[in-house]
């Protein structure tokens, strides 16, 4: 049988950028190394980029900033996602202003269409697994709880992390399965980054096995690549990551959302171009877009 390509399958292409740059701010090595943001977006577009993921909005000193941001990827006719966190205790259990201020914005043009926000789930060192389960699933329940007081319009994806030994229900397939089988909502998903996947995988905390289940949850996908001594966030030039065969995965399932490049420059700073990482990153990603049958 014929496997559709991402093309078919409509999966767009998507970069993450500090909101602080979007809006204008100095920050140091984006807005020296990629000049202006409006410029920078409308070159990723011509690259062929649908969408920009503001990393992060817990970074942003205000609100109004992480607006600003957003209206600059409107302006450029993209789509704009976002990273968020959740509340590191239940006394701070509330929605983050930036959050609140940002589903607005985009409401106004796309009144139908939720802003998709990534988050991880809690995790612990002292805690057990199943206990930060259930802190994950009551806090995020409340968060919803609010948005829809106010109206808003969301869609949640919980980010399979990369394992560093914490208490951590994201840390795994198993069990972020269970923690979005039991929270068992449409508008709760899960976020893939395959980074993180494959380092857990050549790490061998996890294998390259996935449940059906798991898959047709997943509503939104991260990529980077794996330096030369296991750092995630790198270019996707390393060729450390099978990306064909996540992508053959993802588009198997009927995936249909965004792959999110997710660079940490400062991690790569002196081995690579900024400029140069992202373009080639994007490119490499573009190439999925007829990947080969096995
Ligand atoms: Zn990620």
């Amino acid at each position: 049988m014929r496997i559709p390509n991402t093309v078919e399958n409509g999966i767009k292409i998507g970069v993450s950028l500090p909101p602080d740059y979007l809006a204008g701010r100095q920050s140091g090595i984006y807005r020296e190394s990629l000049g202006h943001p409006a410029e920078f977006l409308e070159r990723l577009k011509q690259h062929g980029v649908d969408s920009v993921e503001l990393r992060s909005l817990h970074s942003v000193a205000a609100p109004e900033k992480a607006v600003e941001a957003a209206m600059r990827i409107e302006d450029a006719g993209m789509n704009c996602t976002a990273h968020g966190s959740l509340p590191s205790s239940d006394e701070a259990a509330v929605l983050d202003a930036s959050v609140k201020a940002l589903s607005e914005e985009l409401h106004l043009a796309s009144p139908e269409k939720p802003l998709l926000i990534t988050i991880h789930a809690r995790r612990s060192k002292n805690s057990s697994t199943a206990e930060m389960a259930g802190q994950t699933e009551k806090t995020l329940t409340f968060l919803i709880k609010q948005a829809e007081s106010e109206g808003l319009t969301l869609q949640w994806a919980i980010e399979l992390t990369r394992c560093k030994g914490a208490q951590d229900p994201g840390a795994m397939p198993r069990t972020l399965l269970e923690l979005v089988e039991q929270i068992d909502r449409p508008d709760v998903g899960i976020c893939l980054d395959i980074g993180h996947c494959h380092s857990n995988v050549l790490r061998g905390f996890h294998n390259f096995s996935f449940k059906d289940a798991f898959l047709k949850r997943v509503v939104h996908v991260h990529a980077h690549d794996i330096g030369p001594r296991g750092q995630t966030h790198f270019p996707l030039t390393c060729g450390n990551l099978p990306l064909n065969e996540y992508g053959l995965l993802l588009v198997r399932n009927g995936y249909g959302g965004i792959m999110n490049l997710e660079l940490s420059p400062a991690r790569f700073a002196g081995f690579f171009d900024l400029q140069e990482a992202f373009f080639e990153s994007v490119r490499t990603l573009k190439s999925l877009e007829s990947p080969r049958q096995p």
